[in-house]
Order: C-alpha cells, then structure tokens, then sequence
C-alpha cells in the first residue's frame, strides 16, 4: 500500500503552484513521508510551494529557503546578552540583555506548528546536535521574555513551546550567578524546584553547570598571583594576614568569593543532581596551546577539588543545621560522590572564536599564531568559508552549516566560527538588528541560488 503511494505521487511530473494544489500534494504523501521518517528537505519542495500560504512568519519564502532555514536550526534567537563575561565565550556575549516580546517568538512557534500539520511531518530536522536553543548567548538564569502585558515567560515556559512546537528541545546552561543576588539565587531556586519535575524536565535536553577558568574573577585572582594551591575552605580567624601585601590579599579574596559562587550554585543544584537530572560543562586548555597560564585544565583541577571542599563543608553545615537541601548523611555522600563524578568530566574542546580569540591575543602580542592548537576546525571552518565564497554554492563546502533565526528573521549560516548572513528573512514582527551578533559576521551574503543543497 505505502510503495504504492510512493510509485503513484513521488516521481509525478505534475508542477503544482499554490495552496490548494499543494496541499492536495501534502494530503497524499503525508502517509508515506511519516511513516518513512521523511524530513522536510528529502520532500518534493516544488510540489510543496503554496503550502505556507498565508502563515505570516513565511510570507515571501520559497518552501526551498523555508527548509533550508528549518535544517540544523541550532537557535532562534529570541534573546540576546549575557552578564557572566567569561573570557572564553565563543559569541563575546555583552551584558545588555535583550529580548523580543512572547508574541512575537509564539508567532514563529505557532507558524511552525502549522505548517507542520500542513505537510504532515516535522519540519525541523538535525542531522548533528539534537537540540535548538532560543538564544545564541544568554545563561539560563536569564532565559525569559516578557509578553506585551508585561507578564514574565519563563525557561520552562519557553521550553515547553519549543518541545512541543519544534520537536526538539533546548539545553538549560548556567554559569552560576553572585550568591549576594537575591533575585537570580530565588530564580535559579525557582527552576530546581520546576525542574525536579519531569513534566518540566521533558522537554530540556540537558541542563547544565559550567566551570572553566575563564571566570572574571577567578582569571583576575590568579592573574594577581594568587596560589589555588593555598586555598583552605576555613576562613583564617585573622582573615588579614601580615605578610601579604594588599594585591596579594585583594586576589585571596577574589578567589574565595569565586570559589563561594560555584559553591552555591552547585548546592542549590544539589537536587536536580540527586535526582540524575543534572550534568557539568567543564573545559579548560591543554598543555600544548602556549602562553596561557591558568587557563589549563590540569592546573584549574586544583580549584575544582577547593570547590568540592567548600561543598562538602556547605553541606555539612546544612545537615547540622537549617537542612535546606542535605537531610542525612547518605544523602550527603551521594551528593559528594555525585559532584565528584561530574566535576572529573574535563574536557579540552572549546573553540577558539569570540572572546577566546581576543585572550589568546593578548597573551601573544596580538598575534593568532599558534591558536590552531586549541582547535583544529577553525582551519576547517576557514577552509570551507572561502570554498562557498569561490564557487557560490553551499554544496562546495565538506560540512553542513548550522542556521540561526536572530529575532528579526534574518538566517545565519553558523559553523562555531563564522557567522554568514543570508537573504532569507522570516517575518517577525521586530525591526532589522543594527548590529546581528556581538561576533563579526562575514560580508558574504548567501542567497537563494547558491542553495543547491540543505
Ligand atoms: S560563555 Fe555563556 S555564560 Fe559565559 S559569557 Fe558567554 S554566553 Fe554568558
């Protein structure tokens, strides 16, 4: 029955144009593109033109730009901004957060999700990352929009729209927040607490704490010569000692408020960890990138276990105490062996674009030579870049590109280095950003003819 479907309708010459002829085409293949795990792109997108007719977010896209845009959707970028600073951050994302009213991101959802039940099958897809995000740069603690009535839409919230709209889920990452914050420690508190749900939970595909050495505050304290080596997690009871010099005490202290934050941010994810819920982005360099003191991962591995300290004693204090989060002693092993798992998962793979560029400069004169060593794609990324900009088309370049939809509509081009624009633009609502992404972005504009591949 199926392969009869298949011989009667996939290979037809007939050229449809409009809604109804390609929503007659749609109603006869659905069957057979669902049941062979279709993906959009591997569909007739000339027997499909018309169908998005009327859906406001595709007014003026052809069904070829619309897959396009749709394949490897690593973000819609609905917010934008990061307060954290880290001077690894691949987007050199700046702390003015900005973000796009609800309606508007629930308009592309909407959009989504109707032209999905007009065609039948999903038309998202990935062939690599599993996941699409709704910002290119923000932490989770600030993952939320605001509708027009001012009324707060969270990350559970958006996460929610974006399993059920896309198929696919985003990841929830934090980077920790100052402990002294009331607000984002009752908002981190907040989403343990909705997250320990698995009604909430579903629909993350991985939620995240990271520690790096690329911290502010840890890269100042070290920068200023203190020693992680002589850290103890029991405050002096002359907390200023004699001998040290007010640098070398400022940086003492910089470093214990660091070491203070992580610690708090790992204990208020205690249970989100007991529950298996929670995992670690842990990344540093490896030995053979030069010049970059504190920055190795062998080295920041001292601080990793003065935090495990610190928590261990955080915890202890809160079972002999308030009971917060650790109310017996297994628990409190299990949490302690649990972080320590999570906290020996390092790893070297960080990219060497964005903000990471700019600190391997500065520790080489201004110069990138020797910046392969943190990774070698970006010889391959810039390989591929100038393949496209010679031939004209996409299918010149060895690797997919990932795309982006900032909030405007515009689609990027995104290979965790360069960020190329195109001329597809979804209709959203939101004026044309002056300026996209706090990374350059190629001056190269991919258009609808060089697409001779998704
Ligand atoms: S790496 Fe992540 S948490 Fe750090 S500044 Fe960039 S976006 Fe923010």
């Amino acid at each position: 029955m199926l392969s009869t479907i298949h011989n009667n309708f996939q290979y037809s010459n007939a050229s449809f144009t409009g809604y109804k002829e390609a929503k007659t085409y749609a109603n006869i293949t659905r069957l057979y593109n669902w049941y062979n795990f279709k993906k959009l792109y591997e569909c007739n997108l000339t027997k499909l033109e018309g169908i998005q007719e009327g859906l406001k977010t595709f007014e003026g896209l052809s069904m070829k730009q619309i897959a396009f845009a749709l394949t490897d959707l690593h973000s819609i970028n609905v917010i934008r901004g990061c307060v954290n600073h880290c001077l690894h951050c691949y987007a050199n994302a700046q702390p003015f957060i900005s973000r796009t009213p609800f309606e508007s991101f629930k308009q592309i959802m909407d959009d989504i999700v109707a032209l999905r039940k007009r065609i039948g099958i999903n038309i998202i897809s990935h062939r690599g990352s599993n996941y699409t995000n709704c910002s290119f740069d923000v932490d989770g603690i600030d993952t939320h929009l605001f509708d027009k009535e001012g009324k707060k839409h969270d990350a559970v919230e958006l996460g929610r729209i974006i399993h059920n709209s896309l198929g696919y889920k985003m990841v929830f990452d934090t980077n920790g927040w100052d402990r002294n914050n009331l607000e984002r420690q009752q908002i981190a508190e907040d989403y343990v607490k909705q997250l320990l749900k698995h009604k909430n939970s579903r629909h993350f595909y991985q939620i995240n704490i990271s520690l790096n050495p690329f911290n502010p505050k840890y890269v100042k304290a070290i920068k200023d010569g203190y020693d992680p080596e002589t850290y103890s997690p029991f405050i002096p009871l002359d907390p200023v000692c004699k001998t040290k010099s007010p640098k070398e005490q400022k940086a003492e202290d910089l470093y214990r408020e660091y070491i203070k934050n992580e610690v708090n941010t790992l204990f208020t994810f205690t249970p989100l960890l007991l529950k298996g819920k929670l995992g670690t982005i842990i990344r540093g360099l490896d030995r053979s990138v030069t010049n970059m003191n504190g920055c190795y991962l062998d080295e920041y591995a001292i601080t990793l276990s003065n935090i495990l300290s610190q928590l261990k004693l955080a915890y202890e204090w809160d079972l002999c105490g308030e009971q917060k989060v650790i109310k017996s002693e297994k628990m409190l092993k299990k949490a302690l062996n649990g972080y320590l798992k999570l906290l020996n998962k390092g790893k070297y793979r960080l990219f060497s674009s964005g903000r990471m560029e700019n600190l391997y400069r500065s520790r080489h004169n201004g110069s990138l030579d020797g910046i392969w060593a943190i990774d070698s794609f970006r010889h391959r990324s810039e390989n591929n870049y100038n393949k496209l900009v010679a031939q004209r088309k996409i299918s010149a370049t060895d690797l997919g590109y990932l795309k982006m939809i900032n909030s405007d509509g515009k689609v990027y081009l995104y290979d965790n280095y360069a960020v190329i624009p195109t001329d597809i633009q979804l209709k959203t609502g939101t004026q044309n950003l002056a300026k996209p992404f706090s990374i350059k972005v190629k001056d190269f504009v991919v258009t609808e003819d060089m697409i001779d591949r998704i």
